[in-house]
């Protein structure tokens, strides 16, 4: 394939869902302060960030790194051009945002049973009634609403996850009303070939592509490979966590997220527009690496900072 042929199947442009300041923290044991965690809101939007997961309206026992999300969400500042989903769990979790001034959210499920009792403490079907309540209420309100669809690829416990059920349960999401559906290989063993046949799967179930995102991980290295040829279906949304943070509070082997900083580098090198400047994410990454006393798993915030004389010419949007 030419390099030509190879442009002509990719978007020309992507959006890109930035999950570090909720799906990336609720992995990390070092709680943010939410000074700190408005600082790291206000860098993402700098780097050109328009949506930014800010935080979760989780009981904060469960997930105490986001215990701070009413204070959180009501000193965030509103930015021109710049949306702030937040997860909610539940009725109360949605009462909680509305009286935040929250205007988008997000609802997660698990395309697999033991994922589903674990994570959600729920069946698929129990979980599926608390989502039509929760729709609806966020609908009366004009919100726009995200489903978040986990192990759609496998679960460790269940095993593979068949693509007639995966994609089942990804259309009751849109059916409850949802306008969009992230497909999440929440353990990260996905390949290239099992996204294509996945989103073969929802083409042939008649879901138009457009509503489709990628939540993809990078336990196995796979995170990458598996949003370029994500792209060459047709996929234009990707959720990315800056400098790779991430993983899953309830499934102890999933990796982090797609790096968002390794994201921008393969879309800079291959002419795909992102409106995120690279530089000023992964400064953002390293930043957040010390916040969080550790190095994060991201390549190319690593590798930027080691070539004191810029980028090497490669990676650089064809001209
Ligand atoms: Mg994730």
């Amino acid at each position: 394939m030419t390099a030509e042929v190879l442009r002509s199947r990719l978007p020309a442009r992507i959006t890109i869902v930035e999950v570090a300041p909720r799906d990336g923290l609720q992995a990390e044991n070092r709680i943010l302060a939410t000074e700190a965690k408005l600082h790291l809101l206000d860098r993402l939007a700098d780097a050109g960030h328009t949506v930014i997961e800010a935080t979760s309206f989780v009981s904060p026992e469960a997930v105490p790194q986001l215990a701070d999300a009413d204070e959180l969400m009501r000193r965030l500042l509103p930015r021109q051009g710049v949306r702030y989903p937040v997860l909610v769990p539940n009725e109360k979790g949605l009462e909680r945002a509305l009286a935040c001034g929250v205007r988008e959210i997000a609802i997660f499920a698990s395309a697999s049973e033991s994922y589903s009792r674990k994570n959600l403490n729920r069946s698929r079907d129990e979980v599926t009634l608390t989502h039509r309540a929760v729709v609806r209420r966020a609908k009366d309100e004009g919100l726009r609403v995200r489903g978040y669809l986990s192990m759609v690829i496998a679960d460790p416990w269940d095993g593979p996850t068949p693509t007639t059920v995966a994609v089942d349960a990804g259309r009751r999401l849109l059916d409850l009303g949802c306008d969009e559906l992230s497909l999440g290989d929440t353990i990260g063993v996905g390949t290239a070939g099992e996204i294509s046949t996945l989103l073969g799967g929802y083409r042939g179930a008649g879901v138009p592509v457009e509503r489709i995102g990628m939540h993809l991980h990078d336990t196995y290295g796979q995170a990458l490979a598996n949003a370029l040829v994500a792209m060459t279906e047709g996929v234009m949304v990707f959720d990315a966590s800056a400098g790779g943070i991430g993983g899953s509070p309830f499934a102890k082997m999933a990796g982090g997220n797609l790096a968002t900083d390794d994201l921008l580098w393969m879309c800079r090198g291959l002419g795909i527009a992102t409106g995120v400047d690279i530089e000023t994410l992964a400064g953002t990454s390293r930043w957040l690496g010390e916040q969080l006393g550790r190095d994060l798993p991201a390549h190319v915030s690593r590798a930027l900072a080691m070539s004191p004389e810029g980028p090497p010419p490669t990676g650089r949007r064809p001209s």
